[in-house]
């Protein structure tokens, strides 16, 4: 393991920000973690877990230790006729992880084709789209606890899953590195989740025959190629907020200026709200200041369109925040993991 210095994070981060960290290094197994937690230098200097960098916004050069997670490999830990479970190391790619599974006809994952970053960061808020959200598909977490090098496992239940939210980024947050995710998938009676409207659409569009898990993948990542900025040109980190949940009684208070306020049901009596559609009624859709934004189509996702600074992205999301604030009385929460 070599640590080095003065590194530029840009290939490092999907927004495309340039910033510079102390040290730099990369963690290629659970023993090489826990050499590291053990180290000197990991004890004088802050540290950050870095996976795919796509939900990261960097608003400065990181005065310590970047800690690059390149744990790899798959495995099948159990298998019958009708269930397959591995356990995936947690820098193996996410979307390159769902193909392997589209490919074998292992199912449970394919509607999250296309998300960026590593398999490690997926448990971390628990990665949704299109109607699924990764937690019905994780047995548990394997993770080392940084104070203690201590392998621990997470089953579901512990991992305290919620909508983008898991107990890593609440209680826990920055006390372990997840090392490896163990997934059950179908192999056979797949259930099959077209309830979001575009699939289906997508899926009579691209002619598909008979529903499968290659033709809803397929669907998934002709709508996300459409519809989010590719990363490899605009910089962005995909949605920059939640969806705020809401009283009920706000809600009608609301619908009464705005009729058209579109809602969903969400947990504990409350209603879920797109944060796209406030932004949007705040008349930021689109907007550029310099070279940063907010994206033509998708007014959830700030976006650099090149040397654009972290720290004035970020003053960028908080004029968003308070003007949705005042126009509806609801306060935004960044999904985005700030540094
Ligand atoms: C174009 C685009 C579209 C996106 N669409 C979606 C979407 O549909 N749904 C969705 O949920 N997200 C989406 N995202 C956000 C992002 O892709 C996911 O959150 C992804 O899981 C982040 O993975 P990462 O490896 O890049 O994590 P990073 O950005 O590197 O890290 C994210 C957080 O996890 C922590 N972390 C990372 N790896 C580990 C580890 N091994 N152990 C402990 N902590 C760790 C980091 O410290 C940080 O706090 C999108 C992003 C982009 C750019």
């Amino acid at each position: 393991m070599t640590i080095q210095q003065n590194v530029d994070l840009f290939p490092y981060n999907t927004f495309g920000i340039q910033a510079t960290a102390k040290y730099f290094t990369t963690i290629k197994s659970v023993e090489e973690a826990k050499s590291l937690f053990a180290s000197e230098i990991f004890k004088k200097e802050k540290y950050f877990i870095l996976g795919g960098g796509s939900n990261l916004l960097l608003t400065k050069d990181f005065d310590g230790l970047v800690i690059k997670v390149e744990i790899y490999g798959k495995e099948i830990v159990r298998e019958d006729d009708s269930t397959v479970t591995l356990r995936v190391g947690a820098g193996e790619n996410w979307h390159a992880f769902v193909m392997y599974c589209v490919d074998r006809n292992y199912g449970g994952i394919e509607n999250l084709s296309l998300i960026p970053g590593t398999v490690g960061a997926a448990p971390m808020q628990n990665i949704g789209a299109y109607g699924v959200e990764i937690k019905k598909n994780i047995l548990g977490v394997e993770a080392v606890e940084i104070s203690t090098g201590d392998v621990r496992y997470f089953d579901n239940e512990s991992c305290k899953f919620g909508y983008r939210e898991s107990i890593f980024k609440q209680e826990l947050k920055d006390k372990f590195l997840i090392s490896s995710v163990t997934f059950q998938l179908t192999k056979k009676d797949h259930q099959f989740n077209v309830s979001y409207g575009a699939i289906d659409e997508t899926l009579k569009q691209l002619g598909a025959k008979n529903l499968s898990l290659k033709a809803i993948s397929d669907a998934v990542i002709y709508i996300r190629s459409n519809k989010l900025p590719d990363p490899t040109r605009i910089g962005n980190a995909g949605s920059f907020f939640k969806n705020p949940s809401i009283q009920a009684d706000l809600m009608d208070f609301i619908k009464k200026d705005f009729p058209s306020l579109p809602s969903y049901p969400s947990t504990n009596g409350l209603v879920k709200i797109p944060a796209a559609w406030l932004i949007e009624q705040c008349g930021w859709k689109g907007k550029t200041f310099d070279n940063i934004g907010v994206h033509q189509h998708q007014a959830l996702v700030l976006v650099n369109y090149g040397g654009g600074k972290g720290e004035k992205i970020w003053e960028l999301a908080m004029k968003i925040k308070e003007s949705v604030k005042e126009k509806f009385n609801i306060t935004l929460q960044a999904e985005v993991n700030v540094i």
